[in-house]
């Protein structure tokens, strides 16, 4: 209701308000000039083969360039985004430009990598999504087997018979579809079976505790292990050591993205790294004879 309030009603009710709401009120104020003004950016982060250490591809991740705050995470302004329709407009920005840089890293060094790109629940909703998509893929003139759409589990179970739909349209686009935070969304992987999923990306808090807690191990060898008889590719997320590197790749896990390999990346340091087709070190002490 303070959203709708109009100008004049903002400033009346804001003075009841405290700190962190008035923080969010701001937010997102300057959210919805943002992309006119050319204040987001996309940072890369690698995803690397875990027998060879090659890099695979990207997840492009957004950051926020806010005047006064500086770089804004996407935990602080994504939620804000998708309480309205603006994530529809920023979504279709990510999609393009990562597109292009996509068909950059092929054209400048001759590097076919895979650009993965998250979706947000409220884009799957969209009714437009799927010529949105087309448009831009048709503008960026991008392969689309090297465009990876990463979906939540959460945002696939609210409505499964339309998301169901929905992903059958985006797969006849030639996309490769991702579940991304696999095993927190509660639901069995046999689920899965019905939605034309490509990759799981196992979650990171399971990663993280995988060397910790037995149980936690087991059950991550238990989703590569089905996950495999399901033909899906399988991607660690958060990987930080490499005694998680050594268990995830005993187990047959195929692709990493991770601390360990690198952080997000600015486009500049990305092309470095795409440039000199550079190959990550992921063979430790005792499993040198893995890395070929
Ligand atoms: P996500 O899609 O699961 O992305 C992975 C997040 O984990 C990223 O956080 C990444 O920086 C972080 N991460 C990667 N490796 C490690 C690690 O080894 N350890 C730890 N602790 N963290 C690691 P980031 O960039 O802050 O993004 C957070 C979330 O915001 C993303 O989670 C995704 O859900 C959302 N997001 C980011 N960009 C977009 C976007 O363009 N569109 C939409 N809809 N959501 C986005
Ligand atoms: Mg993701
Ligand atoms: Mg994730
Ligand atoms: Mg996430």
């Amino acid at each position: 209701a303070v959203k709708k309030s109009g100008a004049g009603g903002y400033h009346y009710y804001a003075a009841g308000l405290n700190e962190n709401a008035r923080r969010r009120l701001a937010l997102e104020t300057d959210l919805r000039h943002a992309l006119g003004r050319g204040e987001f950016e996309l940072h890369f982060q690698p995803q690397a083969d875990m027998q060879t250490g090659r890099l695979t591809g990207a997840e492009a991740l957004l950051r926020w360039n806010h005047s006064e705050r500086g770089l804004v995470m996407p935990g602080d302004f994504i939620p804000l985004l998708e309480e309205s329709e603006l994530i529809l407009d920023v979504g279709a920005w990510v999609l393009e430009q990562a597109c292009l840089t996509q068909r950059r890293w092929w054209r400048e060094y001759g590097q076919d990598l895979v650009v993965s790109v998250n979706l947000s629940a409220r884009q799957l909703d969209d009714p437009l999504l799927v010529d949105r998509v087309r448009a831009i893929l048709d503008r960026t003139d991008v392969d689309p087997h090297r465009v990876e759409l990463e979906i939540t589990e959460s945002s696939l179970v609210h409505n499964p018979e339309e998301a169901a739909a929905t992903l059958e349209a985006l797969k006849r686009l030639g996309l490769s579809l991702a579940v991304d935070d696999f095993g927190t969304g509660y639901s069995s992987l046999s689920y899965f079976r019905r939605f034309p999923v490509d990759t799981l990306k196992i979650d990171k808090a399971f990663v993280s505790e995988l060397t910790r807690d037995p149980d936690t191990a087991g059950i991550v060898r238990a989703i590569i292990a089905m996950a495999g008889s399901l033909h899906c590719h399988i991607v660690a997320e958060g990987v930080e050591t490499l005694g998680q590197l050594r268990m995830l790749r005993q187990y047959g896990c195929h692709w990493m993205q991770g601390y360990f390999l690198s952080r997000p990346l600015s486009v500049d340091t990305f092309d470095d790294l795409v440039r000199d087709g550079h190959r990550f070190p992921v063979a430790g002490d005792g499993d040198s004879a893995m890395a070929g």
